[in-house]
């Protein structure tokens, strides 16, 4: 008996569900991925929680610690959407693995497709005024990445509610003045929310130690990850 695209996708979840914490959405994402992904306009976002009593330590600023933490969490989700990845490929289908952390386009500073679009439409949260995805379950604290198929899932397709409100804390906390304070919809360009340049910059002069990757002063600062946390 041939086996549907359902029980595929009923195959993936009971995966992810052997993983602790981890969470996960599907969404129809064919209208924003380059030309290089168009054969995969299905997503699967699986996210992890960073440690909280860890990102609660840099508020002003990143450690040696949280820059660890950040790293495991980061190959902790590659190996799964590599399992993921593995799966799919078995059935027969078509999958890409993104990297959760990877520049590729080094002159625009981003990676080779956009993890938070995905997510947002997955129904995991919506993107905070810091340009962070802020998940309703660990607000920013965490780290997520994306499987890319042709897999024709039943999608999410939700875009999570913005309950960023009057709040600004992430904007007076920046250091580096990249965060400008709007209100995210998904029609809102990225140079609307942050300005990855002063962001990356400040990085790259400051914490050098951790090679320019990390900060995490907006991702510590954010009410929905410190009530959660
Ligand atoms: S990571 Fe640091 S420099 Fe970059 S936007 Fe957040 S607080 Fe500002
Ligand atoms: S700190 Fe406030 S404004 Fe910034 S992302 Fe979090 S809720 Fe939104």
């Amino acid at each position: 008996m041939q086996t549907t695209d359902l029980e595929i996708q009923n195959d993936i979840i009971k995966i992810i569900d052997t993983f602790e914490n981890l969470l996960y959405g599907f969404a129809y994402i064919g209208d924003i991925s380059s030309c290089k992904f168009k054969n995969t306009p299905y997503a699967i976002t699986i996210g992890l929680p960073l440690s909280p009593t860890i990102v609660d330590e840099i508020i002003t600023g990143p450690n040696q610690v949280y820059y660890d933490e950040y790293c495991n969490v980061n190959d902790k989700l590659d190996l799964i959407t590599q399992q993921l990845k593995n799966e799919i490929d078995k059935k027969g289908y078509l999958a890409y693995a993104i990297p959760s952390s990877k520049r590729t386009d080094f002159v625009n500073i981003k990676g080779e497709f956009p993890h938070k679009a995905a997510a947002v439409r997955g129904g995991l949260g919506w993107i905070g005024k810091s340009s962070l995805l802020i998940t309703r379950k660990y607000g920013p604290r965490i780290r997520i990445s994306t499987v890319l198929t042709d897999i024709p899932f039943q999608t999410n397709d939700l875009v999570g509610t913005n309950y960023c409100g009057t709040c600004k804390k992430c904007v007076g906390a920046c250091p580096a003045g990249a965060i400008v304070g709007n209100l995210w919809d998904e029609s809102l360009p990225r140079e609307k929310l942050i300005d990855v340049r002063k962001c990356d910059l400040w990085k790259i002069n400051n914490y050098s130690q951790f090679h320019g990757h990390v900060c995490g002063i907006c991702v510590a600062v954010c009410p929905h990850g410190r009530k959660k946390a």
